[in-house]
């Protein structure tokens, strides 16, 4: 067989070798190719349905490329700065299948790396290649950590809590954060901590009264829908004992504990007003509300850690100025103790239409869930068995696989291929829970499994909507409990109830607008301009070309985690897995442009929609 680009032969007489000996004859190979700046013979090392993913190794940007086209790009534009070497497996590669699979490191001119790599007859075929520290800007832990204490004898010293309060007081105040994250929910919080590990002056702000009432402020019953393996806060894992499921107040006093312990400058009680950036002094003007008090920040970089799940959508009804009784969005549902006897409608049959339903079927109110199109369903337990627990799991870590391990195997999977990789999984399902989805549309209601049955992560990177985890809901909508009008939407309120789109008169005292958050870019909207909320463009989505996700094909998540469209400004944010996952990636980012390294970015996204 020969490379049909270069016509070299493949990388080695690889079937001979033992998994961890052929990847590192290969990474021999890229190497030396990389080394002679021989980007053509270095592409001839993939295959040509090849994927190569970076996280800010080469590219300082979170970007992957296809097929030989790709790679010889990549390379081109990145290789001469980068000057990567040291390519050396870790671990013991494995193989299955005919792919052999296994760790490697190697470094940059200024950082060190890890990645993953997939081997097909001695070429790749899946690439990750991820920074996770800079050379001489490493964070001070293990063998490295500061001593702490100063031992020996000087007049008018500080101790460490003089000096975190000397920190506190000046901070924002008559010293500027070099990056001011604005939301400090887990993502803000997780962030924080990155880069006070990295030595960068960042100020975290939100506008709750504590850290963690992001959550608390939800309702009653909410605990998390994704099990702890797979929740874990940087640095600092939840004891062993931590339940599977945290209820929420449970999580929001670990943030409140984490923001302490992990030294973080935090104001609570601060909303940011309004935010302009200065394209001369390269500056921007954050104007903050903090305990009603305005004051001006003018941090360099700016992360909007606002929430995906953010801006609400509340759709417009006409009649609704009229009704006599209570509505709100879901996220401003306090629960359901108040609503007693009372009748109630819940416009959607998402996640948080089914836990509202649920929360207010158990507080003894009369409920309708109104499902306008269909939803996928998952059990929580099937997809902790099938999807996850191969590497969020007490099995995956008896295995070996710490959660930075899983982290990056995850990553490792290009988004343009993942859902083939998902698609048995979500069809092992639906058989091992054929009798719920049976129950379900016997019920009438609408079921579907993403565009090409690809299940619930791939809805949740496409569009970020579109599910239900079922903890429970489900059987109250299947055998009647929680009432189901489907394929319905408000046309009309009037004064005590709501008319539907098929004529129906339903009878409310309470409607909850479960209609989902519109894209992060909608905070820029708010908070600085609608001109920099479209030149920076929509967020979140992959450009798959599936309901919600409109092409072109993106590569990544649009925006997130990597430089945008607009100079200084960052989107954090995600579940709690990528957010503690990329803030990694970003925290580096931020801390290399501090520190003045050169950061060019190769492929800056271009932006296709507005929102
Ligand atoms: C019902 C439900 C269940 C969920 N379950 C899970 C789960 O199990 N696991 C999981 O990982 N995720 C879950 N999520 C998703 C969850 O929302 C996110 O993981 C998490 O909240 C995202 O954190 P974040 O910090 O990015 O955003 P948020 O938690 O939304 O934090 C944004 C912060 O910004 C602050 N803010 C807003 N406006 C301003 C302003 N103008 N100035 C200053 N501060 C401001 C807010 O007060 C808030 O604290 C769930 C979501 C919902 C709705």
């Amino acid at each position: 067989m020969t490379d049909t680009v270069t016509g070299a032969p493949p990388a080695a007489t690889h079937s001979a070798l033992s998994p961890t000996d052929e990847l590192a004859r290969w990474l021999e190979l890229f190497d030396a190719a990389l080394t002679r700046g021989d980007v053509q013979a270095a592409t001839g090392l993939f295959t040509a349905d090849c994927h190569w993913r970076d996280l800010i190794g080469f590219t300082w940007n979170l970007k992957t490329v296809e097929g030989h086209d790709g790679v010889r790009d990549l390379l081109a534009g990145t290789l001469a700065a980068t000057q990567p070497a040291s390519w050396a497996t870790e671990g013991q590669a494995s193989q299955a299948g005919g792919v052999t699979e296994g760790w490697f490191t190697f470094e940059t001119a200024v950082a060190r790396g890890r990645g993953y790599a997939r081997l097909k007859d001695g070429l790749c075929w899946t690439l990750l290649t991820t920074l996770y520290e800079l050379k001489g800007f490493e964070e001070k832990k293990g063998r490295a950590r500061i001593k702490g204490a100063e031992h020996g004898v000087q007049k008018g010293r500080q101790n460490w809590t003089e000096r975190r309060a000397q920190e506190e007081a000046e901070l924002g105040i008559t010293v500027q954060p070099y990056v001011l994250v604005i939301g400090g929910g887990q993502g803000g919080i997780g962030l924080g901590a990155r880069l006070k590990r990295l030595g960068v002056p960042a100020l975290v702000i939100d506008k709750h009264p504590r850290p963690g009432d992001q959550w608390r402020s939800r309702y009653k019953s909410l605990c998390l829908h994704d099990p702890v393996w797979y929740d874990h806060m940087p640095y600092l894992p939840f004891p062993d004992d931590w339940p599977v499921f945290c209820p929420k107040d449970k999580i929001g006093d670990w943030l409140e504990m984490y923001t302490k312990v992990m030294e973080l400058n935090y104001w609570s009680s601060t909303e940011c007003v309004k935010a302009k950036y200065d394209e001369e002094t390269k500056e921007w003007e954050v104007h903050v509300l903090r305990s009603g008090e305005p004051l001006v920040l003018r941090p360099k970089q700016v992360v909007f850690a606002l929430g995906m799940s953010g801006v609400a959508n509340v759709p417009q009804i006409e009649g609704a100025e009229t009704f006599k009784g209570i509505q709100h969005h879901s996220s401003q549902h306090p629960g359901g103790d108040a609503f007693k006897g009372k009748k109630a409608i819940v416009l959607g049959a998402n996640n948080s239409a089914h836990d509202i339903c649920a929360d207010l079927w158990e507080n003894g109110a009369d409920v309708t869930m109104l499902q306008r199109s269909s939803t996928h369903i998952v059990r929580s337990d099937s997809l902790m068995d099938l999807a996850l627990g191969g590497l969020y799991s007490e099995q995956a870590l008896e295995n070996g696989l710490t959660t930075d391990m899983a982290d990056l195997i995850f990553a490792s999977v290009p988004f343009r291929i993942m859902h083939t990789f998902h698609i048995p999984v979500y069809e092992e399902i639906q058989k091992r829970d054929a009798d719920l989805y049976e129950r379900l549309r016997k019920a009438g209601f609408m079921l579907d499994f993403g565009d090409d049955g690809s299940g619930l992560f791939m809805k949740y990177l496409r569009r970020g909507s579109g599910y239900y985890i079922d903890v429970g809901a489900c059987d109250l909508v299947a055998n009647g409990d929680v009432k189901l009008k489907s394929g319905v939407d408000i046309a009309r309120i009037t004064e005590h109830s709501v008319i539907l789109s098929d004529g129906t008169e339903l009878e409310a005292d309470l409607i909850v607008y479960a209609t989902g958050y519109g894209s992060m870019n909608g905070w820029v909207e708010r908070l600085v301009s609608p001109e920099m909320a479209a030149k920076v463009g929509k967020c979140w989505g992959l450009g798959s070309d599936t309901t919600k996700d409109p092409g072109p094909w993106e590569g990544e998540l649009r925006n997130m985690w990597k430089p945008t469209q607009q100079e200084a400004l960052w989107f954090h944010g995600g579940n709690l897995h990528q957010s503690r996952h990329y803030s990694r990636y970003l925290a580096l980012q931020l801390k290399a442009r501090m520190e003045g390294l050169d950061t060019p970015v190769y492929g800056l996204q271009e932006v296709h929609h507005a929102a």
